[in-house]
């Protein structure tokens, strides 16, 4: 469309050059000619008045008139001679009047000697005719000229109105295409900003685009606290992470599309639908009771409970949900980042919905705090320490090795207890350098007690992060090598927690850790509700029964009948079986009675030092 029209404007300007041309040729044309009729006009005039003169002449020979016939036929002359140099048909016209010229001068002399009858006879007979042929000539081809000079002007008049159509169609067309230019530029500075405030993947808004809005809306729902104000929801999807890894980002691409489209039918066309990053996802409801946000939170919550069907494969898939309302002066980073804390707090509880508190808001300043101390105490050697807790075999087997409990040392604030500090950890991607300072002095000390003639395996906890992380296993074969650790001598501890979130990817991660020889246990047994499906299918060597169950056993019936079960569902299983929390001697009496392989707790050991553990260790083990 816009190229037919720089074509069409192009093709018109060109027409319009040619016929400009050709009409400066016309009106050249036209002067010519014009001339040749004044040249023509001129001749027969002064011809005409010589004539008249001779006459004049002729009546009164002494008369002013008679001189004057001589100026005027030299006049007469030269005009017939620029005719002639016009036109060489009028070559004719100046010959007779050079003749004439001849015949004039016999006149006059006539005159002059009084032969005034034979005078007049001439000038009837001789001049007069000539005279006549001649004015008859130059009005013929005056007529001619002038009959030419009418239609060169007929058609430059012709011309120049088509010029100026040409010229009015040009304008109007130049317009166009400049209107169409603009229109077009703007089209396209449209679709660029477009694209820069649209996540391409699922067609909504990006994180830009959600800020800006929400900055606009903030501004407008200051001025009047009386209207309900603006309530920020902040989703993500509940293990989205794993999907994509085991189906691919071309699987998880759509489902995140999906996703997006059904967050957007649950909200009003007023609020705000948006792809903040990854997984996560922004809304904005405006002018929204607070106390409504939750049914909101329902809804969207509700439009995951269909499964995703992506060709044969079916995804079930949760989300949890932050909100936070703004308060008078909140601006939007504050607006999100309690949305975040409280999305934080709901994926932490295991709960699907939690609305931001003032509360949560002095937790998530407190657990900021802490991830700054916790990043620096990463680059810092001496703040992260191992204690060692005895593993004791119930047999009598005494020490049959250790747990390694991390210990943290803050500068301000002093021991950190890891209950307090490894959830924050694991919030970020902190944890990965964490595991692996954890990794890395245990088996630096499996190594010194080596060398020293003590064959002590070491057992370290591991986050669920750590063991899902696909580069882990590669690591920690890395590691094992550089301590010249033999696998066997170390172990990894994951909670029951860490396995039902993603079964089959603990399965498969474990299996990879298993193949360089490192021990598995299953932590805290008993709290997580392991289905016995998945028990039979982990790669695991131990379990280990949660203290909460062991403290109880000698007093609650209950505790002590699922530390029974526990016992002979692991030893049916081939597993060992480690009863933690064991605090005194009637409990650990009775994990020997139910035929518990080992025991771990105060009532032999408390988690210490190395160094404490070294000193009591017999002087030399065989290796
Ligand atoms: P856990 O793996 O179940 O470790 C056992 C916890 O019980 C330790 O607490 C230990 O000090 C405590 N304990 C041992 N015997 C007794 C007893 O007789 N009575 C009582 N009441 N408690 C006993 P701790 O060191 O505070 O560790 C707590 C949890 O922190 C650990 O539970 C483990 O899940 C986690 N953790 C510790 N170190 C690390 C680590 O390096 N990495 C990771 N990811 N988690 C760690
Ligand atoms: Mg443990
Ligand atoms: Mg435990």
């Amino acid at each position: 469309m816009f190229g037919t029209l720089i074509a069409s404007l192009a093709l018109l300007s060109g027409l319009a050059l040619v016929d400009s041309q050709r009409h400066a040729r016309i009106v050249e044309d036209i002067a010519r000619a014009g001339d040749q009729v004044s040249a023509y006009q001129e001749a027969a005039f002064l011809s005409a008045r010589e004539m008249s003169l001779l006459r004049a002449s002729a009546a009164n020979p002494r008369s002013a008139e008679r001189l004057q016939v001589l100026g005027a036929d030299t006049e007469t002359y030269q005009a017939t001679l620029r005719i002639a140099e016009l036109n060489p048909e009028a070559t004719t016209v100046v010959q007779r009047q050079i003749h004439l010229r001849q015949v004039i001068t016999w006149y006059l002399s006539m005159l002059d000697n009084g032969r005034i009858a034979e005078a007049r006879e001439t000038l009837e007979s001789s001049i007069a005719p000539t005279y006549r042929r001649n004015g008859a000539k130059l009005l013929e081809l005056r007529n001619r000229y002038q009959q030419e000079y009418d239609e060169r002007v007929a058609a430059a008049r012709h011309d120049s109105r088509r010029l100026l159509v040409a010229g009015i169609l040009t304008f109007v067309l130049s317009l166009v295409v400049i209107a169409l230019f603009v229109w077009n530029s703007r089209a396209h500075r449209r679709q660029v900003e477009t694209m820069a405030t649209t996540d391409l993947l699922t067609g909504l808004p990006n994180r830009i685009a959600f800020t800006e809005q929400l900055q606009r809306a903030l501004v407008v729902a200051r001025p009047d606290r009386a209207a309900p104000g603006v309530t920020v929801l902040t989703v993500n999807i509940n293990g989205f992470r794993h999907v994509n890894d085991q189906l691919g980002p071309h699987v998880g691409d759509r489902l995140l599309a999906e996703a997006g489209r059904r967050l957007s039918t649950v909200v009003r066309d007023t609020d705000m639908v948006a792809r903040t990053g990854g997984d996560e996802f922004a809304i904005m409801l405006r002018d929204l009771d607070p106390d409504r946000a939750e049914d909101v939170a329902a809804r969207l919550r509700e439009a995951f409970d269909e499964p995703f069907q992506l060709d044969d494969v079916t995804v079930d898939l949760e989300i949890s949900i932050g909100a936070a309302t703004a308060a008078d002066g909140d601006d939007v980073s504050t607006l999100l980042g309690n949305a975040d804390s409280a999305l934080h707090d709901a994926k932490e509880q295991h709960d699907g919905y939690r609305r931001f508190t003032g509360q949560s808001g002095q937790d998530s300043a407190d657990r900021l705090t802490l991830l700054g101390d916790l990043r620096r105490a990463l680059t810092d050697a001496s703040q992260f320490t191992l204690h060692y807790q005895p593993k004791i075999g119930l047999g009598g087997a005494g020490l049959i090795g250790v747990e390694a409990l991390a210990r943290w040392h803050h500068p301000a604030r002093g021991p950190v207890p890891p209950g307090q500090f490894v959830p924050v950890l694991e919030t970020t991607s902190l944890i990965h350098p964490f595991t692996e300072r954890v990794l890395s002095i245990a088996l630096q000390q499996a190594r010194e007690w080596l060398d020293a003639g003590h064959r002590i395996p070491v057992a370290v906890n591991l986050s669920t992060r750590s063991l899902l992380d696909e580069s882990f296993p590669d690591r920690l074969a890395a590691l094992l090598a550089s301590t010249g650790v033999p696998g066997e001598l170390l172990g990894i501890e994951i909670t029951e927690h860490t396995v039902m979130s993603d079964p089959s990817t603990t399965i498969e991660a474990l299996n990879r850790v298993r193949a360089l020889g490192v021990k598995t246990s299953i932590d805290d047994f008993g709290t997580g509700y392991s289905s016995m499906t998945y028990l039979k299918l982990l790669p695991v060597d131990e379990l280990k029964i949660d203290r909460s169950f062991v403290a109880d056993m000698v007093t609650d019936s209950s505790s002590r009948a699922l530390v029974a079960s526990s016992v002979d569902l692991a030893h049916n299983l081939g597993l060992t079986v480690v009863a933690e929390g064991v605090e005194d001697a009637a409990t650990a009496a009775a994990l020997a009675a139910l035929g518990c392989d080992t025991a771990q707790g105060y009532h032999f050991a408390r988690p210490q030092s190395a160094a404490d553990l070294t000193a009591g260790l017999p002087e030399r083990q065989p290796a």
